[in-house]
């Protein structure tokens, strides 16, 4: 962290924190707890005026900036934990993947007609893809499909992974037009997350008949198959988290039996081998043989094309499909 602005941020929060803790220790008999966190502050102030905030004690080099601007007060660098405090890390990541694999959709749950299934595989532990199929009660006609990319990735992305879970399976169940669906959406995480954390993500709410209304902030356009050929539907919107006042539109389309719809995030599209990108060709050249496959057929299949063509090139993004098929 050698930004000089963002230094000062963090010292005025430190500053803050010094004050609240120094009032609180006058009220308090047992300050021993408060005094000791004062006595850190000061000693991280110290390091920001002789130069040194913001490097590893151990090893010299920069502390990763996204732990630091969630703890101010960090000295050391991940790389250079105690085998205890690296224990701790990952026990807490592991209930992070825990809770995270919970809020998968279960499989085969898709209303008659339809055939849904999906692939979901973070790069690093947790996943910042929001992937979600929910059915808002048993009576239901239809059903709903998300996938969404938080910007950014590890905890702190998934984190508001949870968060946009909370929100639709909320919100679905009472029936909004999916423009309002969305505008709410976005004006309560616009309220409630930090300014440089946001969501691309598309919503579809199929129907039992195979009309499908689609709503898209920002993320990549899915990819409709008919039987005259593949085609991008929906327009796009602003990601959700940026903007209070945005407003959302959706596009409605029909599937018919055999059309396949496939939803992904672009751990698909800007998965890199050298200088080389994915391109959705490598997929579309399928277009035909896809709507005599199983989504789970389609999905290895994409995913079969997108190891040969990263081969060996490690996968540095989070990727999830979701692939619809009406029957
Ligand atoms: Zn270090």
């Amino acid at each position: 962290m050698n930004n000089i602005s963002e230094i000062g941020d963090i010292r005025e929060r430190l500053l803050d924190r010094k004050n609240h803790l120094m009032n609180l220790a006058q009220k308090f008999i047992s300050t021993a707890e408060i005094l000791r966190l004062i006595e850190e502050i000061d000693s991280a102030l110290k390091r920001m005026t002789n130069g040194t905030y913001g490097l590893c004690e151990v090893c010299g080099d920069p502390i990763e900036p996204d732990r630091l601007k969630a703890d101010p007060l960090l000295k050391v660098c991940l790389d250079d934990f105690s085998a205890e405090q690296q224990k701790n890390l990952e026990n807490e990541l592991s209930l992070a993947v825990k809770v995270q694999q919970n809020l998968l959709p279960t499989e085969n749950i898709s209303l008659p007609g339809w055939d849904i299934d999906y692939h979901y595989e973070p790069a690093s532990i947790v996943s910042g893809d929001y992937c979600d199929l929910i059915i808002p009660d048993e009576r239901s006609e239809n059903q709903y499909v998300i996938v969404g990319d938080v910007t950014g990735k590890g905890v702190a992305a998934s984190m508001l992974m949870t968060h946009l879970h909370a929100m639709f399976h909320t919100l679905v169940p009472f029936n909004l037009k999916l423009s309002e669906l969305m505008e709410r959406i976005n004006r309560v995480l616009c309220e409630s997350t930090a300014d440089d954390l946001f969501a691309t993500l598309v919503l579809a709410r199929a129907h039992k008949d195979g009309t499908i209304e689609i709503s898209n902030a920002g993320h990549c356009l899915p990819i409709l198959i008919t039987e005259s050929g593949a085609i991008e539907p929906g327009s796009n919107g602003v990601p959700l988290g940026i903007l209070c006042q945005a407003t959302y539109e959706s596009t409605s389309f029909k599937m018919h039996r055999g059309d396949v719809l496939i939803l992904y995030t672009d751990g698909l599209t800007e998965a890199m081998n050298g200088d080389d990108c994915f391109e959705l060709s490598r997929i579309l050249q399928y277009q035909h043989e896809f709507r005599d496959m199983s989504p789970r057929e389609i999905i290895e299949t994409i995913n079969a094309e997108l190891s040969a063509f990263l081969d060996g090139s490690v996968k540095s993004d989070d990727l999830t499909l979701m692939v619809l098929k009406k029957l």
